[in-house]
């Protein structure tokens, strides 16, 4: 699993700039570039989108993370993918050493992308 660091600092799983998911979906299925993609996963923050989080959230990786700098990943998603033409993607799941979800003043899924995305030639 690779490590992600996410700047939609709007999205409810956003920790300092890390993602506190357990399992994200990143979608794109015909994109050709990182603008094409988007992180369905994004809930804006709120009460209830804090609420029915819960059941997708990395409790493990948050204690990990607490106890450790923030500056050394260690709480990261699972990413199923299906942006099919991404070299990273390795049949639906994401194989990227270093993922970055972009995303800054998003307000919905539609304002974020995977900016790791390269396009397979
Ligand atoms: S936008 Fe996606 S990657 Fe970023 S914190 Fe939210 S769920 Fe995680
Ligand atoms: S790097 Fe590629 S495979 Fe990984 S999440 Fe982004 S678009 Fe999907």
């Amino acid at each position: 699993m690779g490590k992600l660091s996410c700047n939609a600092d709007n999205c409810v799983n956003n920790v300092g700039g890390l993602c506190s998911a357990d399992i994200i979906s990143i979608k794109g299925r015909d994109a050709i570039s990182s603008s094409e993609t988007v992180c369905d996963t994004f809930k804006q923050k709120g009460i209830m989108n804090a609420l029915s989080s819960m059941g997708n959230t990395n409790y493990v990786g948050e204690i990990e993370q607490m106890f450790s700098d923030f500056h050394e990943i260690l709480m990261t998603p699972e990413v199923h993918c299906n942006a099919k033409k991404c070299i990273y993607n390795k049949q639906g799941i994401c194989g990227a050493d270093n993922l970055f979800i972009y995303g800054p003043k998003a307000t919905s899924v539609q304002n974020t992308e995977c900016e790791t995305f390269i396009n397979e030639r």
